[in-house]
């Protein structure tokens, strides 16, 4: 039963049809969503006010959206804000009349400035009441903060946000901040969101004065949902359902070249016979898992070609080679003039013609390369093709897709191939393959059904499974968690960080929740780069969106922003660590981890969730029993 949505909901900011909407009425919403966990009432406070909007003034539903995911844009184009603590303490001192070192103290004891900025501000006298901060106002000032650059762009910045918290009024002050900081720490989470706007939209245009059935709200979820892994932004997504329906999403908003989908993951596994048995009766083919970077290819009408990253980031600008070598893979009777493929991009040798680690990779500048100083060469290994001349070919088995790729597209050794694969259900023999994989500079298999599924954008999906040599002995699997405090270290450690405090990400409730510690792994030049990569990013206080025991406290609080992929002995139940406890009781913590490398490919929402490390202990549980 779906709760019927309130078309106007009373908030003491009053709106009027037609005007903009105030950003004080944000910030209500705002602090109701805060005021509660119930992830039901999150919806309803949410979706209310969106059908409230939609009521007054649908033109600022894209604005407001944005706010409430604390984005600026699609991931895509790369708009970031998360300004660190130093420059808002200045802001909010200069701007309230306080001093640095008070703005400071008070910081320390609480750990949120938003809050400090509020009561800063409601004490601070006003000679006149300022103009009332409009949505749109606050997000344009918000994005042109996160465009500044170049000489003098600090000030600028610090004068953008002096002249948001002047005029701001009730809680707003709070908001803004915590905006900025790229934090709304309501737990609001994007997908309630996005569950919210359908509910919205489905209702706005529903012709019954009831408003629309439970089926037609449901299905408009599963539009919305379906058409944002697609095409990732929103505002594509709220004008097309505006002008369309958002009952019609499907057929008006699908991905196109330009526009990167969020890429199909895999569930890992720990066995050829644990992949026998998930693929009982089913058609299925094993490819080589290349170790490198994943790469979206998108080939546009016009002939300019994009490269995009696992998270959907641009990376054009780091592979020229890819994109000056594109038209050349084309196979020359087809025609192609526009198509969209996934790939794993892989260091490669062209003295020894074979695949180098992945470490050669990350040795590659990430921006600016220019094709003259490429020393590290690579080969593109394509294992799917997901549109193309226009035509979205996602809804296509794999044994389809992967017969237009290989019609689509010629291989040219050594820079554009075809993932090797085989296709058997004889344990020896997939033994055998997965062996010969990893001889050959890969990771193991990627283990895909053929016949009955579709390529699924952004779900890590059954229809996919790895099979990662290295991993089999441990959870199955190497998880990538964000570092979130260090220790000091001793000894020959003395003047680096010893050890590190990691946590996974909560999707539902936005929180990163402490899962273990972790000292191992680390060579001595490894340990002095994280020193430099994260001493910037240190922080007096840990954010309040950081679940943790206080016997696992930190030296150091960082800023959230590096992940560590780790190898796990096995997993185990926690007195102490925090991952996993909202669904089991007690929180989970890894045996015995042990880093691997960076991953500058994922952001924080990437690394491992909650939910994963769940799975990873029941399933070991459920083997041990
Ligand atoms: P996660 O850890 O979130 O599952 P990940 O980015 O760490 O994702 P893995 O799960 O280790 O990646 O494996 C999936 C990745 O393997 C893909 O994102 C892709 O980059 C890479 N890959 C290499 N070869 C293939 C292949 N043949 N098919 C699909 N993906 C492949």
């Amino acid at each position: 039963k779906l709760d019927t949505l309130k078309p106007s909901v009373k908030l003491s900011t009053k709106l009027v049809s037609g005007k903009p909407i105030p950003y004080s009425a944000v910030v209500e919403v705002f602090a109701q969503i805060e005021s509660t966990t119930k992830r039901l009432e999150i919806i309803k406070y949410t979706s209310d006010f969106f059908l409230t909007v939609l009521n007054n003034n649908p033109n600022d539903l894209i604005y407001v959206t944005y706010l409430f995911i604390n984005r600026l844009g699609p991931d895509y184009e790369g708009l970031e804000l998360g300004l660190g603590e130093t420059i808002l303490i200045k802001t909010i001192a200069e701007s309230t009349g306080k001093s640095t070192v008070h703005v400071k103290a008070k910081y320390r004891e609480t750990g949120d400035l938003g809050e400090i900025a509020l009561k800063a501000r409601s004490t601070q006298p006003t000679m006149f009441k300022p103009k009332a901060l409009t949505v749109m106002d606050v997000f344009k000032n918000l994005k042109e903060i996160a465009t500044t650059t170049g000489n003098n762009s600090q000030a600028k910045k610090i004068g953008i946000i002096k002249r948001m918290l002047t005029a701001s009024q009730g809680l707003e002050a709070k908001f803004i901040i915590r905006s900025l900081e790229s934090k709304l720490r309501i737990g609001l989470a994007e997908k309630t969101v996005l569950i919210s706007l359908a509910r919205a939209l489905v209702h706005f245009q529903s012709t019954s004065k009831k408003g629309p059935s439970v089926e037609k709200a449901l299905e408009a979820e599963e539009k919305i949902k379906e058409a944002f892994c697609q095409v990732p932004n929103y505002q594509v997504i709220i004008e097309t359902a505006l002008e369309h329906g958002v009952l019609t999403l499907d057929k008006h908003c699908t991905l196109k070249p330009g526009v990167p989908l969020k890429p199909m993951l895999a569930k890992p596994t720990k066995s050829i016979t644990e992949v026998l048995d998930k693929f009982t009766g089913e058609e299925f083919t094993c490819e080589y898992k290349y170790d490198g970077e994943r790469a979206q290819v998108h080939l546009l009408n016009d002939g300019t070609v994009k490269v995009y990253s696992r998270n959907s980031e641009d990376m054009s600008q780091r592979y020229p080679d890819i994109i000056d070598a594109v038209q050349g893979f084309l196979q020359p009777d087809q025609e192609t003039k526009s198509l969209i493929i996934d790939c794993e991009a892989v260091a490669w040798s062209r003295e020894e013609n074979k695949i180098l680690p992945f470490q050669v990779l990350t040795t590659r500048k990430r921006k600016d390369v220019e094709l003259k100083d490429i020393k590290v060469h690579v080969c593109l290994f394509a294992f799917d093709i997901l549109c193309l001349n226009g035509e979205p070919v996602i809804n296509l088995p794999l044994k389809k897709r992967r017969q237009l790729l290989q019609k689509t597209l010629k291989e040219i050794p050594g820079k554009f191939q075809f993932a090797t694969s085989k296709n058997s259900t004889d344990v020896e023999e997939l033994q055998a393959f997965l062996d010969i994989s990893i001889k050959d500079s890969c990771e193991g298999l990627m283990v895909k059904t053929l016949n009955n599924d579709p390529y699924r954008p952004s779900q890590r999906s059954n229809s996919w499974l790895k099979l990662k040599k290295d991993y089999l002995a441990g959870v199955g699997d190497s998880l990538d968690l964000i570092v979130i405090g260090a220790y000091y270290g001793k000894g020959k450690r003395t003047g680096t960080y010893g050890g590190f405090l990691l946590g996974c990400y909560n999707q539902d409730t936005e929180e990163i929740e402490s899962c273990c510690k972790i000292g191992t792994g680390f060579s001595d030049d490894v340990l002095k780069s994280l020193y430099e990569k994260l001493q910037p990013t240190e922080l007096s206080q840990a954010k309040s969106y950081i679940i943790y025991d206080s016997s696992a406290e930190p030296d150091i609080w960082f800023e959230p922003t590096v992940l560590f992929e780790v190898l796990t002995a096995d997993l185990s139940l926690s007195p102490i660590y925090k991952a996993g406890i909202a669904t089991l009781g007690k929180g989970v913590s890894l045996r015995f981890p042990r880093f691997m490398r960076l991953r500058d490919d994922k952001g924080i929402e990437d690394a491992t969730s909650s939910d994963q490390v769940v799975e990873f202990y029941e399933r070991q549980a459920h083997q041990q029993n």
